[in-house]
């Protein structure tokens, strides 16, 4: 019998690899990402290398228990007790690990691809398939050539059905993703024209896209597109579909809108059959139709698929992150309940840190195909002490209550028997995670644990936030460094919620504007070196006892904290040192900088690890000719300070355009403020930011007016021929200034733009929707990824900065992240 559980040494032969093994042990999980270390003592880290070398993380890892490590190079110094295989291409290995794991099993292995939907398609093909097979998927959308590897890692002997996606960006990376997935079932979800970039002409993705199916025996596909490559899918048997071809195995030939759902009628196998999809959108019309054609292919009765489709429900993979009672954080999972998605929320759940007290409310799993004691096992392991608190909801988890660690732990019958004791679980000051699966409707213990909210609520998305770091991060030279503007509550998009991801991901610094809110972030667990612009001197004790690191502008200034040094005994403090190069508003003049260093001479009681100024029009064409003389005076300051100090010190001087416009002012860190939340009018590349928050309200009440009346106070608002509005709940006091009133501002209400009507009050304002069947409840948007913020900011002759930091602290945040 082929074995499938490995040991270092195994895996040394399979990669015929240099071996520097100092003990033998068994490995189980597969690592390559040293913030996310889950099991480390049956890990295996692979110092995989893209952005950063992979070998720079090793010690992180090692330290978080791995003892493990593929590398490519041999350690100059081996760490102790650590085993090091060495290989030629980190990369390569990993996959190739994979791929033999994968040649152990021969479960049934459906292979997806596509530019559009695999996601989808792969998450519905497992809601539809789970009631009579066994399972394993990729994880979220883990398709790319480090994603699949990972994904093929999970199989085990319990499975009798693989899905994995597969993702392309350019030629030649499908043959290895074949290699490692081997499907035996193609499925082609659609080839659209996302990501043509990296490929010379449509063909060339398509044939790139068609390699992933050379060893399969079926390919599912749309008859319109893959009618032109039949000459090379000889091998394989098609099953098509088509909406216009009767030649195609699935013929749709009849739609139409069946109270919400859409009802679809084609031929197959000379008959008539029908589906009913909860969806009315295209893009779910179409991935659920290539679910029926696949199934079909598979061999499931008609009846039984039409039956399945009908109860299929969204792919959402997103968390939630919301203030919950008693100034607790909610992250909200209930979408599905597996192993491997609360791994993925574990995950989130290691990037909080604004409580030290953890606790998870998990409900039983379903359909993963171990026994009940091997399955629970495994969910123990993965918690490790990663929770302090664990709550379990369900009779299968009541009965391996003794398989948990955890320093505290509860049990209830169902979500009822968990209400009916809520108040005993006295949730306070701590992160809980829910993750349930449906039918334990976990809905409602969210209901009972997340704040009321006022119906407005801003929308942060962290994915997005993470998107744009990473952009401005591909803009840097190796080894400049990041500072994240987080002042202003992030201009108004939160507080630890975004500081906690920064942190996460490594940004080098944090600015903030006052005490105060460094304090906030330093409570909350961040502990990102943190510079203050605006320190103020009463509160010089506060901001060393919570070490922060002024921004010292001025004579007055640098002699305050000198003197609080003094009489505090404190040597060698943490200081950042401004310059002004022109903005006229803080600094020290540049003439003012030989007395400046005259002061540092031989001072011991501050060290200053930066020199800061800060430019006027970055991103204005008219004044690049100012941006670069501010540049040069920088230059000349930071080498006069440089010689009198005799030590290095961090240089800085742009912010968000100064990045993009500017590569000569990156000096040896940036500031990035405004285009972290996804606002940059020098990108030129619409896809490459991201907004990151979508602020949204709803309609309490919806009125006639008659042509003549007015709409509002001091009686601005009318509609010359009558109509109908709608008031919905923002005002000025929100942050919707008054600037918007009387036709100047505009809201989003079902893909329509409608204009406001009359005067904006303080909580609320009237929209014209003459030409739109609304009713009250229904949603509003102010502004998202569709309607911008630099719109709103352009009708109001404004910058975006405001827009964004005005909207109140009375609008809820709410923080997604897939
Ligand atoms: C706010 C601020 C920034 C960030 O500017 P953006 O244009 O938002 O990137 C940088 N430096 C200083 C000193 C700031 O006050």
């Amino acid at each position: 019998m082929l074995s499938t559980s490995y040991t270092i040494r195994s895996i040394a032969q399979i990669l015929h690899a240099e071996e520097l093994i100092v003990t033998d042990g068994a490995i189980t999980t597969l690592l390559t990402d040293s913030r996310r270390i889950s099991n480390a003592a049956e890990g295996l880290f692979f110092a995989l290398s893209n952005r950063r070398d992979g070998h720079e993380f090793i010690l992180e890892a090692y330290e978080a228990g791995v003892r493990n490590f593929v590398v490519s190079h041999k350690p100059s110094s081996p760490l102790i007790n650590a085993n090091y295989l060495v290989v030629g291409d980190v990369l390569k290995a990993l996959q190739q690990l994979a791929a033999h794991h994968r040649q152990q099993f021969d479960l049934q292995v459906i292979g997806v691809t596509g530019s559009n939907g695999k996601t989808i398609v792969k998450e519905w093909l497992y809601q539809l398939m789970v009631p009579e097979k066994s399972i394993v998927r990729s994880p979220k959308s883990y398709n790319s050539q480090i994603g699949v590897p990972l994904s093929v890692w999970k199989i085990g002997a319990e499975h009798n059905l693989g899905i994995f996606e597969a993702g392309i960006s350019t030629v030649n990376e499908m043959e290895r993703l074949e290699q490692i997935i081997r499907p035996d079932i193609g499925v082609l979800t659609h080839i659209g024209s996302a990501h043509d970039e990296g490929f010379a002409n449509r063909t060339e993705k398509v044939q790139e896209k068609l390699k992933l199916f050379k060893h399969c025996k079926q390919l599912i596909g749309y008859y319109d597109e893959l009618v032109g490559y039949k000459s090379q899918l000889e091998h394989l048997q098609l099953f098509t579909w088509s909406r216009s071809f009767r030649e195609a195995d699935l013929h749709v030939f009849s739609e139409t809108i069946i109270s919400k759902n859409y009802y679809l009628r084609a031929h197959y196998n000379g008959r008539e059959i029908e589906a009913l999809i909860p969806f009315l959108d295209q893009a779910s019309v179409e991935n659920a139709i290539i679910c029926w054609a696949t199934m079909l292919a598979m061999g499931y009765e008609p009846e039984v698929i039409d039956n399945r489709l009908e109860r299929l429900v969204p792919v959402s993979m997103r968390l939630e992150l919301k203030n919950g009672i008693n100034e607790c954080s909610i992250i909200d999972d209930s979408y599905n309940s597996d192993i491997q998605s609360l791994e993925i929320a574990l995950n989130f759940l290691d990037q909080q840190n604004q409580h030290s007290k953890k606790t998870l409310i998990l409900s039983d799993i379903f359909q993963s195909g171990l026994r009940d004691e091997e399955l629970y096992r495994q969910v123990s392991v993965m918690l490790g002490n990663r929770v302090s608190r664990f709550i379990g909801v369900g009779e299968a988890l009541a009965k391996q209550a003794d398989l948990f660690n955890v320093p505290e732990k509860r049990f209830f019958h169902d979500t009822h028997d968990l209400l009916a004791h809520f108040n005993e679980l006295q949730f306070n000051e701590e992160t809980v995670l829910l993750k349930g699966a449906r039918n334990f409707e976990f809905e409602k213990i969210s209901h009972a644990l997340v704040q009321k909210a006022h119906e407005t609520v801003m929308e942060i998305n962290l994915n997005a936030l993470l998107n744009n770091l990473n952009f401005y991060k591909s803009l840097l030279k190796p080894g400049v460094k990041m500072m994240a503007m987080v002042k202003a509550f992030s201009y108004g998009s939160g507080t630890f919620e975004v500081a906690n991801i920064l942190q996460y991901h490594k940004v080098d610094y944090l600015a903030v504007a006052y005490i105060d809110e460094g304090i906030a972030l330093r409570q909350a667990g961040i502990t990102l070196p943190l510079m203050v612009l605006n320190p103020e001197p009463a509160a010089f004790d506060k901001l060393v006892e919570y070490h922060l690191q002024p921004e010292i502008y001025s004579f007055g200034l640098l002699d305050h904290f000198l003197k609080y040094l003094q009489q505090n005994d404190i040597v060698n403090y943490p200081v950042h040192i401004k310059i002004d190069t022109g903005m006229h508003r803080l600094g020290f003049e540049t003439s003012e900088v030989e007395s400046l260093c005259e002061i540092l001479e031989q001072n011991q009681l501050i060290k200053v690890v930066s020199v800061l100024s800060h430019l006027v029009a970055s991103d204005a064409e008219q004044h690049d000719a100012f941006t670069m003389k501010q540049i040069q005076r920088f230059e000349k300051a930071c080498k006069q300070i440089e010689e009198t100090l005799k030590y290095q010190f961090i240089r800085h001087i742009a912010n968000t355009s100064g990045v993009t416009r500017w590569p000569v002012a990156h000096f040896d860190m940036v500031r990035i403020g405004i285009g972290l939340y996804g606002i940059d009018a020098a990108v030129t590349d619409p896809n490459a930011l991201q907004p990151i928050a979508t602020l949204k309200t709803s309609i309490s009440q919806v009125k006639h007016v008659k042509a003549g009346e007015t709409i509002g106070y001091n009686r601005n608002g009318s509609l010359s021929k009558g109509g109908r509005i709608a008031t919905v709940r923002i005002g000025y006091a929100d942050g919707y200034l008054r600037a918007f009133g009387n036709g100047i501002g505009c809201m989003l209400v079902k893909g329509r733009l409608v204009k406001t009507v009359g005067n904006i009050a303080m909580d609320m304002c009237m929209i014209d929707v003459s030409e739109i069947d609304v009713k009250e409840g229904d949603e509003v948007i102010v502004f998202n990824d569709e309607l911008r913020i630099e719109e709103l900011a352009r009708q109001i002759g404004t910058i975006p900065y405001e827009i964004l930091t005005n909207i109140s602290q009375r609008v809820k945040r709410v923080y997604f992240y897939e």
